[in-house]
């Protein structure tokens, strides 16, 4: 491994301080991260915070209170912190989080700006603020800088290119090593499908032709997709048939399935960040008599032939950018495969991000719907790319779940299907 950071072109991003990065998710928090903001005395700021003063007396953590490493702190229901439960812990050094005010944002988010930040400074935030929207990923050939589409500067490409910016990079990474000491990405186990191992070198190959393909401007976005997949299952030596392209049952079911996991309605409880194969198998025993293939938003029910009516244009200027940029960084961060994306070979992991594509358009289609429009627009898409962003970083992906996407995702006749245009 060097430390040598690669940074990909054309992607730019400064923080324009909307503060739209700053809601949806409970902000999690080391020990460390804690003992700097929760032992502030927060009480005059209580207006500011909309928190009742006595609530904010009840959140102070004395600073004779003994802060170690472990999770051993009971908060009181009303502070503006938590403790971590114990699931969403999970090989990291948080062990508490800021909780999310009733508007789902964060209570120190005040006119746009975070009151931590403007109290005290920027160093006194909790370290992943520090770090958001900045990625990095630890491999043989170097350390590969991306940045969060969860960030709305990042979806508009607002700012600076990343690559004037190595030295305010290298900062960011010295945060990043802070925050995560023991990350160790294992890249030896590298497989190009289940069963057949792949060469870092080898990878580096394909990754140029991935690259190159993803930006073909002769071809719409899924086809490209598409092309890409069955490119490198031909590398597989397997046979490729050429089916019909009508979804098939289990196509609608794990589309379905992925869908709730990816744009879960509700706060989202302990499970339901992996691949649930008991329910998967449930619904394709029971799918018959259950309404089984429907998508839910916002309490309203969404089937495949409604959505079809809704257009989605792949040749709109900035939605096409949009799309090519998150796929350009999800591949060129290699966040996707291998211990990049949950130990998945090159092939499933691939198939993987393109089926998010159905999922991203199935869900761009059902906010235009809710708007009550026939066309998808920039910010359904760009709301859909958030979500899924948000939860692909926060979803857990289990040995079982890896197995699973395997052998689910793996076929290039299933991701033909459910990218075929009059399907989705
Ligand atoms: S602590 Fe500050 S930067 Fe972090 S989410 Fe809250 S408002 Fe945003």
């Amino acid at each position: 491994m060097t430390d040598q950071l690669i940074i990909p072109a054309n992607i730019n991003y400064d923080c324009t301080g909307c503060g739209k990065c700053c809601g949806g998710w409970a902000v999690p928090m080391t020990s460390s991260d804690f003992k700097r903001v929760a032992t502030i005395d927060w009480q005059p700021y209580a207006k500011e915070l909309n928190q009742p003063v006595n609530v904010l007396k009840d959140s102070l953590v004395s600073e004779s209170e003994n802060i170690t490493d472990t999770n051993t702190i009971t908060l009181n229901k009303n502070s503006l912190f938590r403790n971590l439960q114990d699931y969403e812990i999970k090989d990291s050094n948080y062990r508490y989080a800021i909780k999310v005010a009733h508007d789902r944002m964060c209570p120190f988010l005040v006119d746009n700006l975070c009151l931590i930040h403007s109290k005290y400074d920027s160093t006194t935030k909790p370290a992943i603020c520090q770090l958001f929207p900045y990625s990095f990923n630890e491999t043989p050939t170097g350390t590969y800088v991306s940045v969060s589409f969860v960030s709305q500067a990042v979806i508009y490409n607002t700012g600076q290119a990343l690559t004037n910016q190595y030295d305010y990079l290298l900062k960011k990474y010295a945060d990043f090593k802070a925050l995560f000491p023991n990350n160790a990405p294992n890249w030896t186990s590298l497989k190009l499908i289940l069963g057949q191992s792949l060469e870092w070198s080898k990878y580096l190959e394909y990754e140029n032709y991935i690259l190159k393909e993803l930006d073909n401007q002769e071809l719409g976005f899924g086809d490209r997709l598409n092309l890409i997949a069955k490119f490198l299952y031909s590398q597989t030596g397997k046979p490729i048939t050429d089916g019909s392209l009508k979804l098939k049952y289990l196509d609608k079911h794990l589309l379905v399935n992925l869908f709730k996991i990816y744009f879960p309605q509700g706060a989202v409880v302990r499970g339901e960040a992996d691949f649930n194969v008991n329910r998967f198998v449930y619904q394709l025993t029971w799918g018959n008599i259950f309404p089984g293939v429907v998508f839910k938003v916002n309490n309203h029910s969404f089937k495949l032939d409604d959505l079809a009516k809704i257009q989605f244009d792949e040749n709109d200027a900035d939605m096409s950018s949009l799309m090519y940029r998150y796929y350009y960084c999800k591949i060129f961060g290699k966040l996707y495969f291998g211990a990049g994306f949950g130990q998945l070979s090159l092939v499933a992991g691939f198939n993987h991000l393109a089926f998010l594509y159905a999922l991203i358009k199935i869900n761009s289609k059902i906010l235009a719907k809710i708007r009550g429009v026939g066309k998808v627009s920039f910010i359904d898409l760009a709301q859909s790319i958030k979500t899924i962003e948000k939860r692909l970083g926060e979803t857990f992906v289990s040995p079982n779940t890896a197995a699973s996407l395997e052998l689910l995702l793996s076929s290039p006749g299933r991701l033909k299907r459910v990218l075929a245009t009059n399907n989705i």
